[in-house]
């Protein structure tokens, strides 16, 4: 069996290349998402299925699922409904938060939310592969101090989003 030296496995996890394990807590909140985010089905095409879940101090703060005639993603209502608890607090979410305007897009970047919003620390499952994206939004929330996880349970992203993924 081929095997990668571990500065490379951590280049391939950071890249949201290599799923990570992630620790129980940060799976059961994922898990979460997941659900959420598939509460989108068949409603948000061509957009991507996204779930958010905020945590702080161990407690929920905000949820929110994207839904395609709602506008809105995911991130921006899950932070709308924790407000300013969101200072500090995690986010968890199945896919990297968006960056990017224009180009038809009808929302400000997500990435700019969370960066405004002070949260401490990011995880999603996996990076979008949109080019417009494609881990731009991980940089630029690193870039600004948060922490941020990519690829706890990105076997499970990938197939709630698999529609979505074959148009890259
Ligand atoms: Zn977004």
């Amino acid at each position: 069996m081929a095997t990668i030296s571990t500065s490379a496995k951590k280049g391939f996890q950071q890249a949201g290349l290599l799923g990570t394990e992630g620790s129980q807590l940060d799976l059961y909140f994922l898990d979460l998402a997941l659900a959420l985010a598939a509460k989108g089905k068949d409603q948000v095409r061509p957009n991507p299925l996204v779930g958010a879940v905020i945590v702080r101090d161990g407690i929920i703060v905000g949820r929110g699922f994207h839904r395609y005639e709602g506008i809105k993603h995911a991130e921006v209502l899950a932070l709308e409904q924790a407000g300013r608890l969101a200072k500090d607090a995690t986010v968890y979410v199945n896919l990297e938060p968006c960056c990017y305007r224009g180009d038809g897009k009808r929302t400000p970047p997500c990435s700019d939310a969370l960066i405004d919003a002070k949260v401490k620390r990011v995880v999603c499952c996996m990076t979008d592969p949109n080019p417009r994206v494609s881990g731009r939004g991980v940089a630029a929330l690193r870039e600004a101090g948060i922490d941020v996880t990519v690829g706890p349970r990105i076997s499970a992203a990938r197939i709630l989003n698999s529609e979505y993924l074959v148009m890259f």
